[in-house]
């Protein structure tokens, strides 16, 4: 134990080093000297032993406080990892991008691990939608089961057989020195059985690219972002796999004169001078429909008046936002003259007293400029 290397000057790295620097010096290390491009090489053998154990430890960050601690005795027969190193394990995941010929095929491996992609479908929803909620059919292309051979992927009247090369285990073993590699049958991609003659329709695969169409409930409160995970839709799995996950992301359209923030609604009313001036009961658009409110006497442009419970209620259903309803007045444009005539008479009444919002202007302005 004592005279072996230590494992940081193995891969030639500090002892400082990041977790990516020593998945790269590793990389480099092992591609370097990986037994399938140094084949009879007994050195370059024992060194991608070397680094991949060093990897082993390293790239594991409780193994590597062990090892900081301890020394190659946390590894020993009495250290906590007594038992030697698993190659299996951590392995494909440094290699599965680069190595996918050493090691037997990069898609057919990752399919084996037993579980489908998830997918992600963006769906648009109106804005109505998005507050109410909705019942919806998406279409999807997604991978099914081939309806020729019902999934087995042989021709149907004959049966696949299990695989000679791994006699039916998917993976195959060799030695490498004293260690022992575990790595995905070639021959059967890690199902474990072969197909002798392949189904015409999807070639053997057992499955086919097609158009599902599928039911979906938007329940009422949604809105852009909002993500709903239908479990079980996505990719179909591997053979006695597991489905994977379909995601449906949403997207708000926007409304002409709502405009949502969170579970509130703003929105804006124009009302007249004189509506403002001298109150009045208007017609206000909310979610549910026209509702009356109340403008008060005096009303000044820009007010924001609360309806409360008007707005969205959250998709738990727990809590409802409310309206807020932004008054601005409008200047009357395009006056008759007997209109013109009225509002000369008006302000020859004497304006000071009657404009709250000018009398505190100007007296400020007084105060500063005298
Ligand atoms: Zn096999
Ligand atoms: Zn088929």
């Amino acid at each position: 134990m004592s005279n072996k290397k230590d494992y940081y000057e193995m891969l030639g790295v500090n002892r400082n080093a990041s977790e990516d620097e020593i998945k790269k010096a590793y990389r480099k290390l092992a591609l370097q000297h990986h037994p399938d491009r140094n084949p009879g090489d007994k050195q370059a053998e024992e060194k991608f032993k070397e680094v991949s154990e060093a990897y082993q430890v390293l790239s594991d960050a409780q193994k590597r406080s062990q090892y900081d601690q301890f020394g190659h005795a946390a590894f020993g027969d009495s250290g906590p990892f007594a038992g030697g190193f698993d190659f299996t394990s951590g392995f494909e995941d440094v290699f599965g991008d680069i190595f996918g010929e050493f090691f037997g095929g990069g898609t057919a491996r990752r399919r084996s691990r037993g579980r489908g992609e998830d997918l992600r479908y963006n769906l648009t929803l109106s804005f109505e939608q998005a507050v109410s909620g909705t019942e919806t059919k998406i279409k999807i292309p997604r991978h099914g089961a081939c309806e020729t051979c019902h999934g087995s992927g042989a021709k149907p009247g004959t049966t696949s057989q299990t695989c000679a090369t791994c006699r039916g285990r998917g993976q195959v073993s060799f030695q490498q020195g004293f260690f022992s590699v575990s790595r995905t049958c070639g021959q059967c991609h890690g199902q474990g059985t072969v197909i002798k003659d392949p189904c015409a329709t999807c070639a053997g695969a057992g499955r086919v690219r097609k158009m599902h169409t599928l039911s979906v409930k938007i329940p009422p409160g949604v809105d852009t972002g909002s993500r709903l995970k239908l479990r079980g839709e996505g990719e179909m799995g591997p053979a006695g796999g597991t489905p994977g996950d379909l995601y449906v992301v949403l997207q708000v359209e926007p409304h002409p004169i709502f405009v949502r923030d969170n579970l509130d609604i703003l929105c804006d009313v124009p009302i007249s001078l004189v509506q403002a001036a001298l109150g009045a009961e208007i017609d206000v658009p909310t979610l549910d429909g026209k509702v009356k409110m109340k403008i008060p006497p005096g009303t000044q442009s820009g007010k924001v008046f609360r309806m409360k419970g008007r707005g969205v209620r959250d998709v738990q259903g727990y809590h409802q936002g409310d309206q807020h309803v932004r008054v601005t007045v409008e200047t009357p444009t395009h006056l008759t003259a007997r209109q013109k005539e009225l509002l000369k008479e008006f302000a020859a009444l004497g304006s000071e007293d009657v404009n709250p919002l000018s009398k505190g202007f100007f007296d400020k302005v007084k105060e500063l400029f005298g």
